[in-house]
């Protein structure tokens, strides 16, 4: 488990019921949270706090940290990391007040497996809709999320 850093971050109320705001700026590269994980089971299945690192692998993280609050959106302003790395990573500069989000379509194949998949409502003018997985992405949307794509994902172009 990799050192947590703190940030001071409170929840709040978004347009999807519960987020993480910051209160206070982070800078582009600044790591916000550890992704805390109780294990990664190699031969699992994907539950709706597991987040997917390989074909059959999912870590587990069921455990209430901060990082489970952290919405999807289309157009986010983190990353998670997956490999050597097990954390959030602002991509851009992110204000006081801004929620916390990721794109969940950078780790996630197939939502539908699991009846996870919803309709979006981050009003990003690049919103994909309905997200159902990177699986059901266009070849152009998939190349567009490489730079934050779990190493996983990069093999299913
Ligand atoms: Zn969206």
């Amino acid at each position: 488990m990799i050192e947590q850093i703190t940030y001071l971050v409170k929840r709040g109320y978004s347009l999807k019921g519960q987020g993480v705001m910051t209160i206070k700026p982070i800078q582009k590269g600044e790591i916000v949270s550890a992704l805390n994980f109780d294990s990664i089971r190699s031969e699992g299945t994907e539950t709706e706090m597991s987040v997917q690192g390989g074909i059959k692998d999912f870590i587990d993280n069921s455990n209430d940290t901060i990082d489970n609050y952290f919405n999807h959106s289309c157009n986010p302003n983190m990353r998670l990391r997956l490999s050597h790395h097990y954390d959030f990573q602002a991509i851009r500069e992110i204000k006081v007040g801004e929620e916390l989000t990721w794109n969940y379509l950078t780790t996630e194949y197939d939502l539908t497996k699991t009846k996870e998949d919803f309709f979006c409502r981050c009003g990003s003018r690049n919103c994909y809709g309905q997200i159902k997985g990177f699986k059901y992405l266009t070849k152009d949307q998939k190349l567009e999320l490489w730079n934050h794509l779990s190493a996983f994902l990069k093999t299913k172009i």
